[in-house]
């Protein structure tokens, strides 16, 4: 071991190791001759002669062909979009869907007026998805796309913001100090929603008691006149869990009757948006959207369970009124006057016609099937890693509806021609641990090396500790879509057994030490501030307090 190095540099290293002496970083960038007549992509001067520019744009380009090659190489070491069991955004789409969107990739929302066959797209999706909703008779729901649950989460909070300040004037008070309520388990934008738009974030500790979600006697302890909303989330990113928004509401009922105070509920519906009107198990009994008067806004993200890729969300609102002029601009130009309350201007408008694509084609009867076979393979995967023994999940819709604890070696429930509504309903997301038996026999297992050992079988399941407070838990988890068909899910059970099994043979934490988490690129780390390659070693980010760390 003696004199061997701890750190290697690789860029110096294949910089001094380069035997080519027309290297561009030597002759300063120009075309080598090899470049101007190639015939096969890896005839090109990047195949061998020249990285590809990382920080500065080349003085002259390249072939289409051999650009396209090289990338579509490099971006090979990303995971397979499929197996990325860690995301909600949807990684499939039906090759008819596929099509109107290559069809439609030049057009840009922000275009109404050139575009009125999209636009029109556009509001009969809000349309559809408000009556999905609960619209209520007498009542005009508005809304809008957006490039996903952040954006459509942001304006939800800014209306409630303003309508505050707009009833503080009334009143003549301060409007200094406004306050918003999450749980500890927010996804990430709801806390940029705080931060960026300045509002107090209230961030109300979650605990099993609560079911890792926002705890309603909390709430109670934690609102006052300040108060511009409750951020409530309909499907926990961590655990999949719905939130009582009913509870909620009715706690917000009785401290208006006792102070006179009106607190709004916004529903951040990113996957449950799509989930809970379709399934059986709705949202195991109580109400959750508009048929309760104070869920003014509600978003979900058209790119999760609305199936559609990457780059569209929804926002709408009970009824008009509740959407501040403050934040409406009327935009006219080219003949057409457009209203836009959106943080964005232009935007993709595929997404919005794969959106109605989507809601056309499959219909009710559709999203029922799809939603409730996640479930049903979610349920599957519950069941079988809890009947290794190895494994506790912590997400529930695998338990008959209203049993909420893990009851160690209880045989699985199951029922003749089940349905979701037979199960505690939420989204379909498995979240477990390492059982507290393992834990005692394995002790150096740690949960992090399984999710690493899993990625090298190709699947990504990320491993993370549960909300502030909880921490001392971490979950494991597996997001069920669409595409996880059955198979698929076999030959998961499959590798998680036989991963689990190599772990259990290794005795020592030395040999496990391996699989722990590594570190990132140089690149990635640094590549973001414009440093070039001579000093981008020097690039230090000031990751200075005020950083946070989310599950998303
Ligand atoms: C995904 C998610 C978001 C953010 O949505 P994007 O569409 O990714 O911007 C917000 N809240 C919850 C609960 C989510 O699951």
């Amino acid at each position: 071991m003696a004199g061997l190095a701890r750190h290697i540099d690789p860029d110096a290293l294949i910089q001094q190791l380069h035997d080519n002496p027309h290297a561009p970083h030597k002759r300063g960038g120009v075309h080598t001759q090899n470049a101007v007549s190639h015939v096969t992509p890896y005839s090109t001067r990047y195949n061998a002669t020249s990285e590809i520019p990382k920080f500065r744009i080349p003085h002259d380009g390249a072939p289409a062909d051999a650009v396209h090659q090289m990338l579509k190489d490099e971006l090979d070491l990303d995971g397979r979009p499929n197996l990325n069991l860690a995301s909600f955004v949807g990684t499939y789409m039906e090759e008819q869907a596929e099509k109107l969107m290559i069809e439609n990739l030049n057009k840009n929302m922000s275009d109404a007026d050139e575009y009125p066959a999209m636009m029109n797209m556009h509001t009969r999706c809000v349309n559809i998805i408000a009556d999905l909703w609960g619209a209520q008779k007498g009542e005009k729901p508005i809304g809008t796309a957006t490039t996903g649950s952040s954006e459509a989460i942001h304006l939800g909070g800014l209306a409630m913001k303003r309508r505050w300040q707009e009833r503080r004037d009334k009143e003549g008070k301060d409007k200094s100090k406004p306050n918003i309520i999450m749980g500890a388990n927010a996804q990430v934008a709801l806390e940029k929603f705080a931060r960026y738009f300045e509002v107090e974030a209230r961030i109300l500790p979650v605990s099993a008691k609560s079911q890792y979600r926002l705890d309603p006697d909390l709430v109670r302890e934690n609102i006052d006149e300040n108060t511009i909303g409750i951020f409530v989330i309909l499907g926990s990113t961590y655990t999949g869990h719905y939130e009582p928004v009913e509870e909620i509401h009715n706690i917000l009922d009785e401290y208006e009757k006792k102070t006179g105070v009106d607190i709004p509920i916004h529903v951040d519906a990113a996957s449950g948006g799509f989930i809970a009107p379709f399934t059986h198990a709705k949202v195991g009994g109580p109400k959750w959207n508009f048929e309760l008067p104070r869920v003014k806004s509600i978003n979900t993200s058209g790119h999760k369970f609305g199936l559609v890729y990457a780059g569209v969300g929804w926002i709408i609102w009970r009824d008009e009124s509740e959407l501040p002029k403050h934040l409406v601009f009327e935009l006219h130009y080219l003949g057409g006057t457009e209203e836009s309350y959106t943080l964005n201007f232009s935007r993709p408008g595929a997404q919005v016609i794969a959106q109605y694509y989507n809601l056309i084609h499959l219909g009710f009867t559709g999203f029922r099937a799809i939603m409730e076979n996640a479930l049903a393979n979610a349920r599957l995967l519950s069941k079988s890693l809890e009947a290794t023994g190895w494994f506790r999940c912590i997400s529930e819709i695998h338990r008959p509806k209203g049993q909420h604890e893990f009851k160690k070696g209880e045989k699985p429930f199951n029922k003749e021609g089940e349905t979701s509504a037979d199960y505690n309903a939420g989204l379909p997301v498995v979240a477990f641990t390492l059982s507290d038996d393992f834990k005692k026999d394995y002790p150096h297992v740690k949960q992090a090396a399984i999710s690493n050992l899993l990625r090298a079988k190709q699947y990504i399941i990320p491993n993370y500790p549960l909300p502030p407070n909880e921490e001392q838990t971490e979950i494991l988890r597996v997001v069920v879509r669409e595409s996880m068909s059955l198979d698929l899910l076999d030959r998961l059970i499959s590798d998680i057994c036989a991963t689990m099994e190599s772990v259990m043979e290794i005795s020592s934490e030395v040999d496990l030490a391996g699989w722990q988490p590594f570190s990132t690129s140089a690149e990635k780390k640094h590549g973001s501030q414009g440093h070039d390659s001579k000093h981008k070693h020097h690039a230090k980010r000031p990751m200075s307090e005020g950083v946070h760390r989310s599950v998303c």
